[in-house]
């Protein structure tokens, strides 16, 4: 008899949902599923694969509030947050879906002048089969950004839901079940951990990984076996940058929100804050005016859930006390924020910058706020992690150097988390937050293989591809190589 697991409610610890422990011979059977529908769908033109995404996508959206509900009891974020969530969500796999044909289809491109008797194309390939194991804090988005970009490119998608949002999970398969019942192009296996590192030996074409980056490592060493090729999709420990020309009341808005919203569990929160000394007591006041408003609570109108997975509450305590040991302030919160199920909303000044409460990922509601006496101090301080996933920048004058001096895959001037809800740009990090990209155009060509084909328009000049070649032949190749390349203004020069 198949093993069965519980999803419980954060909040009160109620069960939400009993689901199967999927084993090695069910996700195996999964994927030979999915080979079988990833031909069909391979077939379909671009225009008939959207039209399949496009019928899913109008079902999540006239259901939005009940998947919306799921989100609410497996993770216990405010409906409002799971309903914005499902909704950036749903403009992805739009854009995936309508985008997919001009990215991917057939181009053709240059053939240089050796080869000018050659049409050149090139076109991005479907893979098969995509393996995606996902993360439960964004259980909609976090997936959805391989998923949806997967399916327009014409793969078919087996996804494991973390154990902590597995209803999550089985709700999207099912809406896909219900829109093409004979093709099984989107399945969900659910389990713990060890269905996850099944999936990765189950002989899927490539594994999209969101989650830890411990798991990440396992991940990649588990698909090194099989050459099966990774995305990974870390954590990070994002800070937000003042400078001293900045709206400091919207830095603290975008501050306070970036790292409280879902109970601080955000991949790209921020969990550090840098602020110029010329605005730096004016941040803090605005910080802590702004933040008496967030209340604690999972029911409507509280803004800050429970922590999802009980074993963080560990973590994040260690981090405050460690900060609080080594002579933190705390503006907000206190030694003693970390309760049963809730974090009480904690920020701290004069944090070291080796304590782990910097140096480590939180994924709590806490901000570290630092004053810098520059904006190349900020950079410096920012770029000092082994993460590099996205990043805030408040300023009027150098808003977008500063966002390119930041070792991140992403970042946002002016506001925060914003390139997360924008489908035409590419989201991934570098560093500890991994590599590979979702959304976008990169996004798309990531779940594809190149094909690069020629098609010999007419005989060429020089026939050099052949043991035809003659000694005339090669002279005059290396004649016109000399003419063609042979012209730079910069040929060292040799004394005699
Ligand atoms: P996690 O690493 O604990 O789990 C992620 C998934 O991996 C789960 O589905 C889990 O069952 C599975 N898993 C566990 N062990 C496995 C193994 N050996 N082989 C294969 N799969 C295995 O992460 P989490 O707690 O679910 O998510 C939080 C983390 O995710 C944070 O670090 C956060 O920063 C990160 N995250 C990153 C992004 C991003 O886009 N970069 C987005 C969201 C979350």
């Amino acid at each position: 008899m198949t093993e069965k697991f519980e999803s419980l409610n954060p909040a009160t610890g109620d069960v939400v949902g009993t689901y199967p422990i999927h084993d090695e011979a069910d996700v195996a059977a999964a994927v030979a599923r999915a080979r079988e529908a990833a031909v069909w769908w391979s077939t379909l033109s671009f225009a008939g694969r959207r039209e399949y995404l496009d019928k899913w996508n109008a079902v999540i959206t006239r259901r939005v509030m009940q998947l919306a509900n799921v989100s609410h009891e497996e993770t216990g974020k405010p409906h409002g947050d799971a309903q914005l969530e499902i909704m950036i969500a749903i403009d992805h796999i739009a854009w995936a879906g309508s985008h997919a044909e001009k990215v991917l289809g057939p181009k053709k491109v240059s053939s240089g002048l050796l080869m000018a008797n050659q049409a050149a194309t090139v076109e991005y390939r479907p893979l098969g089969v995509v393996g995606v194991i996902g993360p439960w804090n964004y259980p909609v988005l976090t997936p959805m950004g391989s998923i949806a970009y997967a399916l327009a490119a014409g793969n078919a998608v087996v996804f494991k839901p973390s154990e902590f949002s597995p209803g999550v999970g089985t709700w999207l398969a099912d809406a896909w079940t219900e829109i093409a019942p004979e093709h099984p192009v989107l399945q969900v296996i659910t389990g713990l951990g060890a269905t996850g590192a099944a999936l990765c030996k189950a002989g899927v074409n490539k594994l999209a990984f969101t989650g830890s980056t411990a798991t990440g490592k396992k991940v990649m060493a588990a698909c090194a076996e099989t050459l099966t090729p990774v995305v990974i999709e870390a954590g990070g420990k994002d800070s937000i940058i003042v400078d001293s020309d900045a709206d400091v009341p919207a830095a603290a808005d975008a501050a306070l929100w970036g790292a409280m919203s879902n109970a601080g569990q955000t991949c790209i929160g921020m969990e550090r804050a840098y602020v110029h000394e010329r605005v730096y007591d004016q941040f803090i006041r605005e910080l802590k005016a702004k933040a008496k408003a967030v209340e604690l609570s999972a029911e409507p109108g509280g803004l800050v859930g429970p922590i999802t997975m009980p074993s963080q509450l560990k973590v994040i305590a260690s981090h405050i006390a460690d900060a609080a040991a080594r002579g933190g302030t705390f503006v907000l919160g206190g030694p003693n924020s970390v309760g049963d199920r809730y974090v009480q909303p904690t920020i701290i000044t004069d944090v070291p910058e080796d304590s782990i409460a910097i140096t480590e990922e939180t994924f709590g509601p806490t901000l570290t706020v630092k004053k810098v006496s520059s904006m190349d101090e900020a950079v410096e301080l920012t770029n000092a992690t082994r993460y590099g996933l996205g990043a805030s920048i408040f300023a009027k004058e150098r808003g977008m150097e500063l966002a390119r001096r930041v070792r991140s895959g992403m970042a946002s001037v002016n506001s925060v988390m914003a390139f997360a809800g924008v489908p035409s740009l590419p989201f991934g990090g570098v560093g500890d937050s991994g590599f590979g990209r979702i959304h976008g155009a990169d996004g798309l060509r990531e779940f594809t293989y190149a094909k690069a084909i020629t098609r010999q328009r007419m005989k060429p000049l020089l026939a050099a591809m052949t043991f035809e070649r003659t000694a005339k032949t090669e002279k005059a190749a290396a004649q016109l190589m000399t003419v063609l390349r042979g012209r730079a203004t910069t040929m060292p020069k040799f004394k005699k």
